[in-house]
């Protein structure tokens, strides 16, 4: 019998969503897709981040810009005040680390704009730590799909930590942000399609 991860897995070769951020392990291009996208639908970031970065193609360049230049961008997304931070975060890793991420958890959260996922993001896909990054749209799969309605975004990592081999940690965790946003959705989970379905609590609480 396949496992719940064969199953994600597969079903994530067949239906990911292609975004220009994913193909990309470099600090500056990361840290800067990841502060876009807090609490930001993906497609309305995929708006401004290639314009974003052909205006602003090295760390130093943005270091260097003018707030009102950086805002202008974000100002198109209705994310004005997140460009202070971020010029900020860029210049501390230029000034205080030599322009190299530093790759240790307690480092990361220092960073302006920085918190808890994007620390996450940033240790598995630049430092390539594999940890689980949990956001609001997987600890509801997670709650549904365990049957545990009062899992922390805490609790969720761990059992993700537990249940998936750290090769695998990554793709897991990505497969799982499409699968939430698609198929899990907050509002009318597609239950009736889901492949996951007979070994979801949820799903298998439902009429056929
Ligand atoms: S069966 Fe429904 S609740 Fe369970 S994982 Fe699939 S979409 Fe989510």
């Amino acid at each position: 019998m396949e496992s719940w991860l064969d199953i994600l897995l597969k079903w994530f070769r067949e239906n990911k969503r292609r975004f220009s951020w994913r193909e990309y392990r470099d600090w500056y291009r990361v840290l800067v897709a990841e502060v876009m996208l807090i609490r930001t639908r993906s497609e309305t970031v995929e708006k401004i981040y290639r314009g974003f970065l052909e205006k602003f193609p090295k760390p130093e360049d943005l270091c260097n810009a003018s707030i009102e230049e950086i805002e202008n961008f974000f100002k198109r997304i209705g994310l004005v005040n997140r460009a202070r931070k971020l010029r900020e975060a860029i210049c501390l890793v230029i000034s205080k680390y030599g322009g190299e991420l530093p790759c240790l958890y307690e480092e990361l959260l220092k960073l302006p704009g920085v918190g808890r996922y994007v620390a996450r993001v940033l240790l598995t896909k630049v430092c390539r730590k594999p940890v689980p990054f949990v956001d609001g749209n997987i600890a509801r799969f997670a709650r549904r799909f365990l049957g545990v309605n009062n899992m922390s975004i805490e609790d969720v990592e761990l059992w993700l930590e537990k249940a998936v081999p750290t090769e695998i940690l990554e793709s897991v965790n990505i497969a799982l942000l499409d699968f939430s946003a698609i198929i899990c959705k907050a509002k009318n989970p597609r239950c009736d399609s889901c492949p996951l379905r007979t070994l979801c609590s949820y799903g298998a609480g439902l009429k056929p």
